[in-house]
């Protein structure tokens, strides 16, 4: 039993925070903080008389890490859960270092201002070095495993769906089904109608910054990059139907082919309909999801953040979703000399999950499995001195709750493979 403080209140954390509600033999106290703290009241009102964890609120702007540091210590929490935005990691896991508190989160740091120069000479010297040139890396977070490590604390990186359970599929799939794993492919389908023309399912701005960028795969040890969406395939989903889906850069690429150095070839194909491929090809064509300020009328805007502010707030999309969403891996391999493929993956109802959480399933599936590495992390399972992405802790324990706290998972050994 522990105090948990989550950072951000947005779609993802709506759904840990019942989850951990509903949890509270483990999380018996939980502070929730964001920057709109009118979000966090209402969650907390929402819970009231429905959970036996005691829950109090508080404004925070995890941008400074001195506000955050002077807030972990008056709430004295065992673990955070970093839920706000990929531009927050390390000035939380700066705090958590400081204050001597677990950290937990559910994507990698990547800068808000990527023309700032001193991240954009380092950034440049990465993709020269490195072969790829998405925006997000781990090596940010990855210098801080020896300060972990010393000060005896844990930060788990990426405890979402993808990266996430796609990293404990891994591990479960090399502990139990292979001796060696040569072909990871991730496959993430939302099969899911919100009936909009166009709006995202989590944060406006970190997604259209992700697809529309460059696509990679890992191939032989090293980067394989392609033009966005320049590679297409089709495939059946289980409880879904057939969908196109498309190769993007995905970051748990670059923990997998670190973790699996045996691993030949990790690629990550998502779906997406015309609509949304059409509404946002035109967005980039006319400079909306530029991150560089403009100058309207004497005032400094970011067109990406103005056009998140005229977009359905992915929060909002839970009564209208419907339909499935279907996310795993297949993987190829060999177990006692023999070649062999299985694929592991969730199948999850947007309609369920609005009737359970009111939330659509992609915050519901990245939610979850963010209260879940809460919970290894404050009851001990997973509670290992340093910095780790999933793949690398005993997946056990994780694949059990997942069933337990509402992702199923299903394995299939003889799935039909990508081309
Ligand atoms: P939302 O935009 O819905 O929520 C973000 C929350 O963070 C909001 O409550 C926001 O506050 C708060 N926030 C933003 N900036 C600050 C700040 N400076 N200080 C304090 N709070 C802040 O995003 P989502 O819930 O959709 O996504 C949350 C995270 O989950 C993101 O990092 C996203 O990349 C990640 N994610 C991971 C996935 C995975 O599978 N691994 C899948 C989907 C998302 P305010 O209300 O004021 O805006």
């Amino acid at each position: 039993m522990g105090k948990l403080l989550v950072i951000g209140c947005g779609g993802v954390a709506s759904v840990a925070i019942q989850k951990c509600a509903a949890n509270s033999g483990v999380f018996s106290e939980i502070c929730i903080a964001s920057r709109t703290v009118e979000k966090c009241d209402a969650l907390k009102s929402a819970l009231e008389g429905k959970t036996k964890a005691i829950i109090t609120t508080q404004r925070v702007d995890a941008d400074s890490r001195e506000q955050l540091v002077e807030l972990i210590d008056r709430v004295k929490p065992e673990v955070v859960l970093n839920l706000a935005l990929p531009y927050q990691d390390l000035t939380v896991m700066d705090a958590c270092l400081e204050t001597g508190v677990h950290y937990v989160d559910t994507a990698n740091y990547e800068p808000e201002d990527t023309q700032d120069p001193e991240w954009r000479k380092i950034y440049e010297s990465r993709c020269e070095r490195e072969g790829f040139t998405a925006y997000f890396d781990y090596s940010w977070q990855w210098a801080y495993r020896e300060r972990f490590k010393s000060a005896g604390l844990t930060a788990l990186l990426g405890s979402g769906f993808d990266p996430g359970v796609t990293s404990v599929f891994t591990a479960y799939a090399k502990k139990h089904y292979f001796d060696e794993i040569h072909y990871i492919d991730i496959l993430d389908c939302n099969g899911g109608d919100h009936g909009y023309p166009f709006a995202t399912n989590f944060n406006p701005e970190i997604n259209l910054r992700e697809v529309s960028a460059n696509g990679s795969y890992w191939e032989d040890g090293h980067w394989v990059e392609t033009r966005p969406m320049e590679i297409k395939r089709e495939y059946e989903f289980d409880g879904v139907g057939k969908k196109d889906m498309y190769l993007l850069h995905h970051e748990e690429i670059e923990s997998l082919a670190k973790n699996l150095p045996e691993v030949k070839r990790i690629r990550f194909f998502m779906t997406f309909g015309e609509s949304y491929l059409t509404h946002m090809k035109c967005l980039e064509n006319v400079g909306m999801l530029s991150t560089e300020p403009i100058v309207y009328e004497g005032r400094k805007i970011v067109p990406i953040q103005f056009l998140k502010a005229l977009l359905p707030d992915p929060a909002s999309l839970g009564p209208r979703t419907k339909g499935k969403t279907n996310i795993g891996c297949i993987f190829t391999g060999v177990k006692d000399g023999v070649e062999k493929s299985v694929y592991i993956y969730n199948i999850c109802d947007h309609q369920e999950c609005y009737r359970e959480l009111g939330s659509q399933a992609i915050s519901y599936t990245t939610g979850v499995p963010a209260m879940i590495g809460a919970m290894l992390v404050m009851n001990g399972s997973w509670r290992v001195p340093g910095v780790y992405n999933l793949e690398e802790l005993d997946p056990d324990p994780f694949m059990e709750a997942l069933s337990v706290w509402g992702l199923p998972w299903t394995v299939d050994e003889n799935p039909k493979l990508v081309d």
